[in-house]
């Protein structure tokens, strides 16, 4: 590693619609902000097929071309992208540290915190087993699914991720079997109804996964409880995947970053893009349990944009 030392005036770290957003604005003001990727360059819109509902396109837009477009208009007003992530910082000075892992040592005076959030699985061993042989576990439809063509799969949760994970999956697959632990959905109602409608898509209330079954190479299948009855079936199935929410990416800010009980940052003040350390800001699903929205986490990189702008003036003055 080597140990170059960069002073600059505006970090983002994270490059979903917050994160380049923030770049946008940013760059605009001539903040000349540097921009680390993060693991997943783009963000969980790439994890997305067809995006409806953000405003200026009629016609929808596929989560990575909308990244693509975006990471453009960033790259337009000379923002400066990199393609590794932050690994460690230190906000205990008035100039805050960060090391990436391309040995970069980044001496800045804001940071925008757009870490986004990821995918949350069961925790079952062999759950965890299969995801890392690569042997049909999955937390992404979209990504994966091509590989269950002509299969059978079962998904877990009911939220809109899995109602929209389950429709795309209807698609490729014969039949798609929907693990739902309560007696009813947690998504929308019109995403809740598009699952019901569709014919190949079987979907087991009350029903909890106990095991993912598989032969030491791939998944097999699911063994599953009935909780209010207790019964226990097996589902033959190829693909397990799991859409039951997100973890947010704050590990390496917890030590200076004021976190909620389950990792999302904490705003110093409501309305503002504000952390409890002067010039560190945060935009995005980082933040947001709420909300999680492309349009809302590109607001917020916005005013995260503005409100650094704002403490580099005061700095100045
Ligand atoms: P949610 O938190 O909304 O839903 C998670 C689902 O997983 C819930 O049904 C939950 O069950 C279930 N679940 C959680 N843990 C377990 C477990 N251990 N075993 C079984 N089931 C479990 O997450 P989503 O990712 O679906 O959505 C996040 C946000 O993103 C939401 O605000 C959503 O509206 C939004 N979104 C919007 C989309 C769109 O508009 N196109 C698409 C995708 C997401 P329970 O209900 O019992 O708690």
């Amino acid at each position: 590693m080597s140990n170059k030392i960069e002073e600059i005036d505006c970090l983002i770290i994270g490059s979903g619609p917050a994160g380049y957003t923030a770049a946008i604005y940013a760059a605009r003001a001539d903040m000349k902000p540097v921009l680390y990727q993060g693991l997943q360059p783009g963000g969980q819109l790439t994890t997305t097929n067809e995006v409806e509902n953000f405003p200026g396109y009629p016609d929808g837009i596929t989560g990575p071309e909308m990244m693509i477009e975006l990471q453009k208009q960033a790259e337009r007003f000379d923002t400066v992208i990199r393609p590794g992530f932050i690994e460690k910082v230190d906000f205990t000075g008035p100039i805050h540290k960060c090391w990436a892992d391309d040995g970069t040592e980044i001496h800045t005076k804001t940071v925008i915190i757009s870490t986004g959030a990821s995918a949350k699985y069961l925790g079952l061993p062999s759950e965890q087993k299969y995801l890392e042989l690569g042997g049909g576990v999955s937390a992404c439809a979209v990504c994966d699914g091509f590989f269950y063509k002509g299969q059978e799969t079962v998904i877990v949760g009911a939220g809109d991720s899995a109602c929209e994970e389950a429709h795309y999956l209807s698609k490729l697959c014969t039949k798609v079997t929907m693990l739902v632990r309560r007696d009813e959905f947690r998504a929308s109602k019109i995403m809740a109804d598009r699952v019901k409608r569709t014919p190949n898509i079987e979907i087991l209330y009350n029903t909890e996964t106990e095991e993912v079954l598989g032969d030491g190479q791939g998944v097999t299948g699911v063994r599953v409880k009935n909780n209010v009855t207790n019964e226990v079936s097996e589902i033959p199935c190829t693909g397990f995947f799991v859409a039951i929410g997100h973890k947010p990416n704050t590990d390496i800010f917890k030590d200076y970053i004021n976190l909620d009980e389950v990792g999302y940052i904490k705003y110093e003040k409501p309305g503002t893009s504000l952390t409890n350390i002067p010039g560190v800001f945060v935009s995005g699903d980082a933040a947001d349990k709420t909300y999680r929205q492309a349009v809302t986490a590109a607001g917020t990189g916005c005013i995260a944009a503005l409100d650094a702008e704002r403490y580099l003036s005061a700095l100045e003055h």
